[in-house]
């Protein structure tokens, strides 16, 4: 769906009429966990066939009241995403490759039938956010404010075509370690019933029906006593594709590296993308193919795989120790991090902090 041109939105600011006191805050963010606690203020951008986008906000954290037949309650149209504010060493914040959201969100628009945000309103409506509520960072270990635009059909109308009202909103979560004990070695349950993404469906868009697909596999994982669940390619179901929301990395005894490309079933993380190049830049060579299941356990038992780690923004990099499924299970390496899964992790959380050098322009300091 096309945008109108729209000359440049003004953010109209209203003020919170009774913040939470400073007190209440520290208390909050103490220990925050992630994604339970929540900031003073909120982004609201409304869009309306005809008008385009207007009406740019930012006030207070507040329910929304929506028509029971918006659109979104009944098909779903729905659309996110997630980046985190970091605190820099020098003590500013600063978000990191916001526009690569801002793209990737207009990518999931275009693909559920919606109206795309101009990516410098995406990128401000961000940064007005986290300014208005920089207060709320967390000040313990891995801490940030996690922030989460996303965007919903709210017209009031059950005829099944796309919406012709939707509303963009910015949420902000100050978040703690997104594994409470740092990063240890997670264990993967392979699914055979359920797959995440067939050829042709929603796979490469970051919307919620993807992961409402995703929560029994998920709590099956659980069940049998796996931290998370990872996918095989629908066709075939022989294919590793991802996990419910994390990108996979598979390290050789060669120095090269293997994760499967972004063929339309895969969600294209900005993590993934932000360490193929490190790692390139590392001379390792990265292979964007695919690999299969029988591979992986076969490479595992033979040593030729070293290691095998998943990332994202929550988690930012986490290695795989264990992956169990209906033919048996196998342990990866020593079951622990390996040696290039903490290198990796450290290197980009290093350029995430200001403590390393940024060659690629990543780290957008906020003002
Ligand atoms: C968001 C997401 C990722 C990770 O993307 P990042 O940009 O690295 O945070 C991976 N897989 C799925 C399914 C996702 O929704």
């Amino acid at each position: 769906m096309a945008t109108l041109a729209e000359p440049r939105l003004a953010f109209s600011r209203v003020p919170h009429p009774a913040p939470v006191p400073a007190a209440a805050r520290a208390a909050a963010i103490a220990d925050p966990g992630f994604g339970k606690v929540f900031t003073d203020h909120m982004v609201t951008i409304e869009w309306h066939e005809g008008r385009g986008w207007h009406d740019a906000t930012l006030g207070p954290r507040a329910p929304l009241t929506l028509d029971p037949a918006a659109a979104v309650l009944h098909y779903a149209q729905e659309i996110f995403e997630g980046l985190k504010a970091y605190r820099l060493d020098d003590g500013a914040l600063a978000l990191f490759r916001p526009e690569q959201n801002a793209r990737r969100f207009n990518a999931s628009a275009r693909r559920l039938a919606m109206p795309e945000l101009p990516e410098e309103v995406f990128v401000e409506a961000v940064e007005v956010l986290a300014r208005a509520d920089r207060a709320w960072f967390p000040e313990v270990q891995g801490g940030s404010l996690y922030m989460r635009p996303f965007m919903i059909a709210d017209e009031p109308f059950l005829g099944v075509r796309p919406a012709k009202q939707y509303k963009f909103l910015v949420i902000c979560s100050p978040a703690g370690n997104y594994f409470k004990s740092g990063a240890p070695a997670v264990s993967i349950w392979v699914s055979s019933d359920y797959t995440r993404a067939a050829p042709g469906g929603t796979g490469a868009a970051k919307c919620g029906g993807n992961y409402a697909a995703s929560l029994v596999p998920q709590a099956e994982a659980i069940a049998r006593g796996h931290d998370q669940v990872v996918f095989l390619d629908a066709a075939e179901r022989r294919w590793i594709e991802e996990l419910g929301g994390m990108n996979l990395f598979f390290v050789f005894d060669d120095g090269s590296i293997v994760t499967p490309p972004l063929s339309g079933t895969i969600l294209p993380g900005i993590t993934r993308d932000s360490l193929i190049m490190l790692a390139r830049e590392e001379g390792l060579a990265v292979r964007e193919e695919r690999y299969s299941l029988d591979q992986w356990r076969a490479d595992a038992a033979s040593g030729k795989l070293l290691e095998t780690f998943a990332c994202g923004t929550a988690a930012v990099v986490t290695a795989v120790g264990r992956v169990a499924g209906r033919d048996g299970e196998f342990t990866i390496g020593g079951g622990g991090p390996g040696q290039l899964t903490s290198r990796l992790r450290e290197r980009l959380v290093a350029i995430q902090h200001g403590s390393a050098p940024d060659p690629h322009g990543w780290v957008k300091r906020l003002s």
